[in-house]
Formats: structure tokens, C-alpha cells, sequence
């Protein structure tokens, strides 16, 4: 079956190699923001001789071209990957466990571009990152 990101690339005249089409399949598939290790342990599952430098590579390659989105959220966690949609949203960063939760806030969405206009411009992108602890149960 065709991955999301797989038909992006072909939208974009880009072939892509059998390992490429691995990688572009789990990313479609995630969503939980994977680094590149998780990448290529799942990638590894399918095809058990790809090398992480393949996936590495693959990863760059899908950033480059638009069809991911890298996100450094900074401390030890190394960077993490999402297919791109038009949806968009926000992320929660638990510094604990590096775990990311998505959220959509209208309020601070009009915020945001408020803030911007207030400031004599108009808004053309914008991300937040929320970074937290778990509350005491
Ligand atoms: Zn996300």
C-alpha cells in the first residue's frame, strides 16, 4: 500500500528506493513523533539488513523535500519526525519521558495571530512547545 508520504514524493516526481519506501511507510504510520533509533529499529523489523545510515538518510531526504516535519525539542532528546499535514497543531513535551502529546487550542491559535498584528504583521507560520512534567496523582 502507498504511504502518504510515499504519494507526496510521487506528486513530486520522486522515486523512491525499496528501503525509502520502508522509512516514508513507518513515518506515515506514526504518530508518535519517532526519532530516527525508532525509525530504524521498526524499519529493522521489516527489513532486517537496513543499515541506520539508510534511514538517516531517507529521513534528510523526506525533511528536504518538504514531506516531514523535524522537530528539536531540545535537553537529551534527539530530534523527532512527523509527516506533514494540514492540520495544524501544538506539541506537549514531557521532559521525563520525552513523550509528545498533540493539542489544538482555538483561543491561542487567534492568539497568535493577534499578537503578530498587534505588531504590525500578519502571520505566515508559527509553532508552540510546551515542555512539562507529569502532575501528582
Ligand atoms: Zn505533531
Amino acid at each position: 500500500m502507498t504511504s502518504h508520504i510515499e504519494k507526496l514524493c510521487g506528486d513530486k516526481g520522486i522515486k523512491l528506493t525499496e528501503n525509502r519506501r520502508i522509512v516514508a511507510k513507518i513515518i506515515s504510520e506514526s504518530n508518535d513523533h519517532p526519532d530516527v533509533e525508532e525509525l530504524y529499529r521498526k524499519a529493522a523489523k521489516v527489513k532486517p539488513n537496513i543499515g541506520i545510515a539508510t534511514v538517516y538518510r531517507a529521513v534528510k531526504m523526506f525533511e528536504e523535500e518538504g514531506v516531514i516535519a523535524k522537530h528539536d525539542f531540545g535537553g537529551k532528546h534527539r530530534a523527532r519526525y512527523e509527516e506533514l499535514s494540514d492540520d495544524h497543531h501544538d506539541h506537549l513535551i514531557d521532559i521525563n519521558s520525552g513523550k509528545v502529546v498533540e493539542f489544538f487550542n482555538e483561543e491561542i491559535e487567534k492568539l497568535k495571530e493577534k499578537i503578530a498584528r498587534d505588531l504590525g504583521y500578519k502571520l505566515v507560520d508559527h509553532k508552540l512547545e510546551l515542555y512539562a512534567v507529569p502532575l501528582k496523582k
